[in-house]
């Protein structure tokens, strides 16, 4: 049923050089309504930079960006229906956590009281109702992360971009936070695209893994494609690591 649906997100031929070094070649993925695709690899590979130009925040050198089918290729990140969560959070440190999550309605113009309502429901979503008028220093790593989740969620983007968005936090609180985002995920139905180096996180989490080596996908399909008929030696080896 899925195949029969139009991609949401549509990464074609994408090739991406800094300074004369190649860091994407020929990246081609197409990101099912709904999915949840984990991005597997190791540091330098180019996870970081295939999300920027997803957002718009670098372009490709060659090859096309489609969002629910249009493409966007162009387009800048604040004219993309789609977000992204990085690692750090990035939350603004001198606004309440209410403002945080308002500040992108208030830009464009969304009535207050839509605003005030639609941060309530994205506080709730991420089961921290009564924290607008918290300060972001006073919550702790897993508090944030979940606010900068209702900050890029609160906007109902068609596609969410996260970069390591739990690999900040220590390894009994990133338990608790993957089964959140599990949860997160099905309830709101957006499109989830997620850089992780955590092989457990990508294999609990997603639909489809893809591995990248080099600037280059090496393989893209379920955990058990994967695990079990690894397409490449490097496959093999980079997830053999967890066994
Ligand atoms: P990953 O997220 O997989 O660790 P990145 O996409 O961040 O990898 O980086 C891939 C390669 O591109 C690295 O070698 C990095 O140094 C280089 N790179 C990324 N962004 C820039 C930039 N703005 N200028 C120059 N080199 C960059
Ligand atoms: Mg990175």
């Amino acid at each position: 049923m899925k195949l029969l649906r139009r991609p949401d997100l549509e990464l074609i031929g994408i090739d991406k050089g800094f300074r004369g070094r190649q860091v994407l070649r020929q990246v081609s993925l197409a990101v099912q309504p709904g999915e949840f695709i984990a991005v597997l690899g190791p540091s330098g590979s180019g996870k970081s930079t295939l999300l920027k130009i997803a957002a718009g925040f670098e372009q490709p050198d060659s090859g096309s960006v489609r969002l629910q089918g249009e493409d966007v290729t162009t387009v800048p990140p604040y004219r993309r229906n789609i977000n992204t969560v990085f690692q750090n959070y990035a939350l603004f440190p001198h606004m309440t956590v209410f403002d945080n999550i308002a500040y992108g309605l208030r830009r464009k113009k969304v009535p207050a009281a839509e605003v005030k309502q639609r941060v309530a429901e994205a506080l709730a979503l991420v089961g921290l109702a009564s924290f607008g008028p918290r300060q972001p220093e006073t919550l702790s790593g897993g508090e944030q992360q979940r606010i900068a989740l209702a900050r890029a969620l609160v906007n109902r983007p068609a596609v969410l971009l996260l970069d390591e968005p739990l690999s900040a936090l220590d390894l009994k609180i990133r338990r608790r936070m993957q089964g959140e985002l599990k949860r997160i995920h099905e309830e709101v139905g957006t499109t989830f695209l997620c850089v992780t180096h955590d092989q457990e996180e990508a294999v609990v989490l997603a639909d489809r893994i893809t591995v990248m080596r080099d600037g280059g996908l090496e393989q893209v399909g379920t955990a058990r494609e994967i695990y079990d008929r690894p397409a490449t030696p490097f496959v093999a080896d980079f997830v053999g690591e967890m066994n």
